[in-house]
Order: structure tokens, then C-alpha cells, then sequence
């Protein structure tokens, strides 16, 4: 038996038919054929391989062909087709480790040549006699293997690697193996190398188009998330810009905008990026001089409350086109620096300029009608109401000087109207009570309608005898009106009778006791006559009227007399 080894490269994997009448023919159209297989093409490992070692078998009329693959991390190789007689038994797993010498021998790109010895004997292969070491053989090559008689072992590469080997037997009979014969082994080899290389291919395109598609569905994933991102922020904007009120959020050192709804544009005309484009003091901008203090005021009060304060403020922004609105302003810090000072503040501010149109309408209304119920409507001076509250107020205010009272009634008034008409008697009370006012010049003084043909003169800071001046003066302006009165009973004209009272500064009883004594003062003045004036005295506390000490009957231009003690 010769045994002889080649070396052997991918790089010389072309086949080279020696000139053998065997050879030709058969074995360049089988491996034509071969190169027809779909399944090396498209890397389908287990339809090549067996394909491939049928067509050994069946080319060479070998007794079996084996294909063996390294395992991925090289530590055993494994046999993925077979094709023959598989009487040899041989395992189907070999362990690296296990055979050193063998694996060595494969790692070195030989190819295994073992001939039956002598040619045309019938005998086993001679392995000692083999150039190699028994342990550098195949390990199924063992004594336990007689019937193996000729064997031809060539590595399979993968990029300039060896990743298996492609063995062929015969079995029995002797067999010499002829260089075509080898290097049709050569060529299936490379074939297995190729399906290899197509099978990884193959495996590598499918991881490739499965990353592919995990990428867009990542993309469609991540584009659905922008879209569900994007209508979100618009759902959010929508809400914030259907707000009735302007929501903003400034920087709260600066004053800087960072964020302004929709509702400025429609409240004030300026679109949020006008806003940011007025600069940090765009408030000042827009905001009524006169409520900038307001408005700093404000902000320190911010400044210096509890995290979750409000503080509210009233001023006025200038619309874009100039008019004045007046806002009402909440704001709240709701960011702060690390060392706790405001970093940004949230703020809303609402329109409330029909509501200040509407309150300060309502509070003119509201003095008017004030001023309606103080006044008489006949006369237009005041009434008894406001004379009441006069009457109070300048008693309170009384503590320093004496306060008079003149009570006033038109003389025969019943037969005036029972004769000239109640219209004609409205039109004599009117020209009385404007009479009364123009004879009473001082502005503390108050002149009002006490009853229907009755007027009440308060005096403040009046001492009984500037009274008593004002009560002539006020008979002189009644006389110069000369109303006709043909039915009075003491003057052709309408006349006033006239009842005075005054109240020390000190004076602590009730400003009811100056009416009465007033009263007195009037009740005297018409049973002495009519047409004139008299002083009615407070009387004490105990007593439960007024006292008049000595009735004093005056006609016109003439001086009232004192009362004796
Ligand atoms: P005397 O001199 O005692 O005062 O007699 P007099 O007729 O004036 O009597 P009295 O003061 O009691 O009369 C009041 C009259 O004044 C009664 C009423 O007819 C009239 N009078 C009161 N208020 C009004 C008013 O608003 N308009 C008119 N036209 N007459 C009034
Ligand atoms: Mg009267
Ligand atoms: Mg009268």
C-alpha cells in the first residue's frame, strides 16, 4: 500500500484532469451538472451535500462519500451527509480535542490520498506502513475498519479556511485512486465550499432583511410616536388657545417671554412671537405707565410668598393698535433656581375691561341715585333725608363752636294753594327754597325741604346772633320775591315765619332737642303774628320739651329780642 499526501490550497482549486480514459468524459459532465444545482446556488445545505456526495459515489463507483463540517466554534466536526454502503459504521461526531494529530494534519490543507497495496490486490490498507502516523489518520480508519481498503480525504475551504472535508471510500476490493479521480473530489469540495458560502449568504441576507424590517418597523414605530407626539402637542394647544384667558410663562428675573398662548393675539393683537420679539422688559412695553409700580409691587410680593401663592394684580396693556385693556393678572412661581429664588413664573391673565366699564357705570349710577335720594325733587335743594345725615354729622363735628337750626314755614300756605292752585303752590315753594338758597351764603350751611311748605337751615360753627342774621336775611329774600297773597293774614305778599335754635359747642344732648327748640322758636314766631322770627331755647335734660323763655314777636328789619332769664 502507497499512501501519499498532497498539499493542497484553495487557490489551486481548479481541477486538472490528467489525461485518463476514465476521467474525461463522465466526470467533467458531472461536474457540469453539479454546477447546475439550484440547491448550491441558493445555499441549501442538506439537498447539496447529499447531492453532492450521490454524484461522488456515484462518479467514482466509490463504496461511500461522507461530508463533514466544522461545528461554529470548531471543536467538532460533524458529518451532514453521507451517501453508499454505510457499513463502515463510522460515527457521525468527531471531538477535536480527541484527535490532536488528525485535526492537525486536516488544519494543514492536506489532502489524504490511501491507496490499496499492491494495486489489483485484494487487501486492506497497510497503515503501518502508511507515511503517516496512525494517529494523523481519519479516527473511523481504525483497525476496527478492515473492510475499508482504499480512502480519498480532501479538505473543504471557506474563505481560505478549512471548514470540513469530503471523504470518499471503497470498500473490499483495491483501489488506486487516479488524479482525475482526486481532482474530481477537489471540485465537489469546493462545490460543498460554495454551498457553504451561499448557505451563509443565504443566512446572512435573512438576518440582513429581518434587521431591515425590525428598522422600519422601528421607523414606522417611531414615526407613529412623532405623529401621536405632534397631535398631542396640537390637542394640548388647542385646549391652551381655546382658554378665555392669556396664559404665560416669563422668566421671572429678566421678565423674559418664554411661552404665551393664542388669547394674547386676540385680546391684545400680538401674536406669541411678536411678544418674544418685544425682549425681556416687554411688559413695561405695554403696560399703562401709571400701573407699572402696580406691577413691580406685585412681582416682589411674589418674590417674597410661600411656594404655592397666587397674587392677583389689576392693570392695563396697551393694545397693538393702541386701545387700553384692563387685565386681571394671577400669577404663581412655579420654577425655581437651586438656592430657592423665582426662576419662572405662570401667570393668566383675563379681560376685565367690561366689567370695570360696567362697575364704574354702575357707581356712577350708584352716586346718582345717591345724590337722587338726597334730594328734593320739587325743589332741588335737599331733602329731609340729607338734612337728617347733615344734621348728625355737624352735630358730631360740633364739639369746638356752637351749631344753629332755623326751622322755616310759609305763612298761610292753605289759602294759597286753596285759592291760586295747588301748581301755582308748587311754583311758590320752588321760588321760596331757591329764595332761602341764595340768602344763605356760607358753604358749611345747608338749606333743605323739612316738610311741604317747611325748610330747615343748618348752621355750623353759627353762634345764636349769626343765626338771627340769617333768618333776616333770609325774611329780606322772601320779601324781595313779592309773591302775591291776597289771602294771607298778615301781608299782601307770602311771608316765612321763623324758629331758631342754637346748641352750645359742648352741647350734649341730642340734635332732636335743637329741632324742637327750633320748633318752639317757629311755633312762637306764628302765634306772636306770623312774618318773623324767634329763638327757641334747649331746655334740660330732665325736662321733656323745649322751653321759649319769652316769646319775641319781629317784624321784618327789626332786631329779635332777647328772652329774660
Ligand atoms: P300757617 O301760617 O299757620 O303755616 O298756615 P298754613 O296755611 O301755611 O298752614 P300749614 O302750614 O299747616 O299749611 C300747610 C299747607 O301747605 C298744606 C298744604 O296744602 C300745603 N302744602 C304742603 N306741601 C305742599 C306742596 O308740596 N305743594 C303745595 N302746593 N302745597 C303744599
Ligand atoms: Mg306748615
Ligand atoms: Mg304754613
Amino acid at each position: 500500500m502507497s499512501i501519499a499526501s498532497e498539499q493542497f490550497s484553495q487557490s489551486t482549486v481548479a481541477p486538472v484532469f490528467l489525461d485518463s480514459p476514465l476521467s474525461h468524459g463522465v466526470l467533467a459532465q458531472t461536474l457540469l451538472d453539479l454546477n447546475q444545482c439550484e440547491a448550491i446556488g441558493n445555499g441549501d445545505l442538506d439537498i447539496a451535500t447529499n447531492h453532492i456526495s450521490q454524484c461522488v459515489v456515484e462518479s467514482l463507483e466509490a463504496t461511500s462519500c461522507h461530508i463533514w463540517l466544522y461545528s461554529r466554534d470548531r471543536t467538532t466536526l460533524k458529518q451532514v451527509a453521507t451517501w453508499g454502503n454505510s457499513s463502515d459504521q463510522s460515527p457521525n461526531e468527531l471531538t477535536v480535542d480527541h484527535h490532536p494529530d488528525y485535526f492537525q494534519t486536516l488544519s494543514q490543507q492536506q489532502c489524504l490520498v490511501l491507496n490499496s497495496c499492491p494495486p489489483g490486490q485484494q487487501g486492506v490498507i497497510s497503515k503501518t506502513k502508511s507515511s503517516f502516523h496512525p494517529s494523523q489518520l481519519p479516527p473511523y480508519l481504525s483497525t476496527d475498519a478492515p473492510h475499508i481498503t482504499a480512502l480519498l480525504e480532501v479538505p473543504i475551504y471557506r474563505q481560505n479556511q478549512v471548514t470540513g472535508i469530503l471523504c470518499c471510500t471503497q470498500h473490499h476490493s483495491p483501489r488506486v485512486w487516479q488524479p482525475p479521480e482526486k481532482s474530481f473530489l477537489i471540485s465537489a469540495a469546493c462545490m460543498v465550499g460554495l454551498t457553504l458560502s451561499q448557505f451563509k449568504y443565504q443566512q446572512q441576507t435573512q438576518v440582513l432583511n429581518r434587521q431591515k424590517r425590525q428598522l422600519s418597523l422601528a421607523n414606522i414605530e417611531q414615526q407613529q410616536a412623532e405623529k401621536a407626539w405632534q397631535e398631542s402637542q396640537r390637542f394640548i394647544q388647542g385646549i391652551l388657545d381655546a382658554s378665555s384667558n392669556i396664559l404665560y410663562v416669563n422668566d421671572f428675573a429678566s421678565g423674559t417671554n418664554y411661552y404665551v398662548n393664542g388669547f394674547m393675539q386676540h385680546i391684545l393683537g400680538y401674536s406669541p412671537q411678536e411678544i418674544q420679539k418685544l425682549g425681556p422688559k416687554f411688559l413695561e412695553q405695554i403696560a399703562n405707565p401709571k400701573d407699572i409700580q402696580a406691577i413691580h409691587q406685585a412681582r416682589t410680593t411674589l418674590a417674597q410668598a410661600s411656594r404655592d401663592k397666587t397674587v392677583e394684580t389689576e392693570y392695563r396693556l396697551r393694545h397693538k393698535q393702541g386701545s387700553w385693556h384692563w387685565m386681571l393678572c394671577r400669577e404663581t412661581i412655579f420654577q425655581w433656581h437651586e438656592d430657592g429664588t423665582p426662576l419662572q413664573l405662570l401667570g393668566t391673565a383675563t379681560d376685565i375691561t367690561v366689567h370695570k366699564e360696567n362697575t364704574k357705570a354702575l357707581e356712577q349710577k350708584n352716586q346718582v341715585l345717591t345724590e337722587l335720594a338726597m334730594v328734593d325733587g320739587l325743589t332741588q335743594i335737599a331733602n329731609r333725608r340729607a338734612f337728617d345725615d347733615f344734621l348728625d354729622r355737624a352735630w358730631a363735628d360740633r364739639t369746638q363752636s356752637p351749631l344753629s337750626l332755623i326751622l322755616c314755614d310759609i305763612d298761610f300756605f292753605k289759602p294759597y294753594n286753596d285759592n291760586y292752585g295747588h301748581q301755582q303752590g308748587d311754583k311758590c315753594i320752588q321760588k321760596v327754597a331757591r329764595a332761602i338758597t341764595d340768602a344763605v351764603k356760607r358753604r358749611p350751611d345747608l338749606v333743605a325741604r323739612y316738610g311741604g311748605e317747611e325748610f330747615a337751615i343748618v348752621l355750623p360753627n353759627t353762634t345764636q346772633e349769626g343765626a338771627k342774621n340769617v333768618a333776616q336775611n333770609i325774611q329780606i329774600a322772601i320779601s324781595n320775591l313779592r309773591i302775591e297773597h291776597h289771602h294771607s293774614g298778615i301781608s299782601e305778599y307770602v311771608s316765612l315765619s321763623l324758629g331758631i335754635a342754637t346748641a352750645a359747642a359742648r352741647e350734649e344732648r341730642s340734635p332732636n332737642k335743637l329741632i324742637a327748640a327750633a320748633d318752639q322758636g317757629l311755633y312762637h314766631a306764628k302765634s306772636n303774628g306770623r312774618n318773623q322770627f324767634s329763638v327757641g331755647y334747649l331746655a334740660d335734660e330732665d325736662e321733656e320739651s323745649v322751653s321759649i323763655q319769652t316769646p319775641c314777636q319781629l317784624t321784618l328789619g327789626l332786631e329779635e329780642e332777647e328772652p329774660s332769664p
